[in-house]
């Protein structure tokens, strides 16, 4: 069997790129809404974020994940995904 080299995951908020784990996952679903992925497994487009909120608000301001999800966010949403983003690095 062939190890499976580990995908390089780039940080939407300070371009930070990784293959190690420390990143948030980002999805937005088929539904359209954008919803943080814990498991990193569901469907639909994804980007990731270091677990760190200083790298969400700078994904925020540069409104990296409107253009990485390709999805318009309003403010309810940010706030809605700020919200489970914490609730995540709390754990
Ligand atoms: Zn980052």
């Amino acid at each position: 069997m062939k190890a499976r080299k580990a995908p390089i995951r780039t940080c939407i908020g300070c371009g930070a790129s990784s293959d190690k784990r420390g990143f948030v996952r980002v999805v937005r679903t088929p539904e359209g809404d954008v919803v943080v992925d814990p498991s990193g497994k569901s469907n639909g487009r994804g980007a990731y974020v270091c677990a760190d909120l200083e790298c969400f608000e700078a994904a925020v301001r540069r409104r990296r994940f409107s253009s990485a999800l390709r999805v318009n966010m309003n403010e309810d949403d940010t706030d809605r995904l700020r919200e489970a983003f914490e609730r995540l690095l709390v754990g």
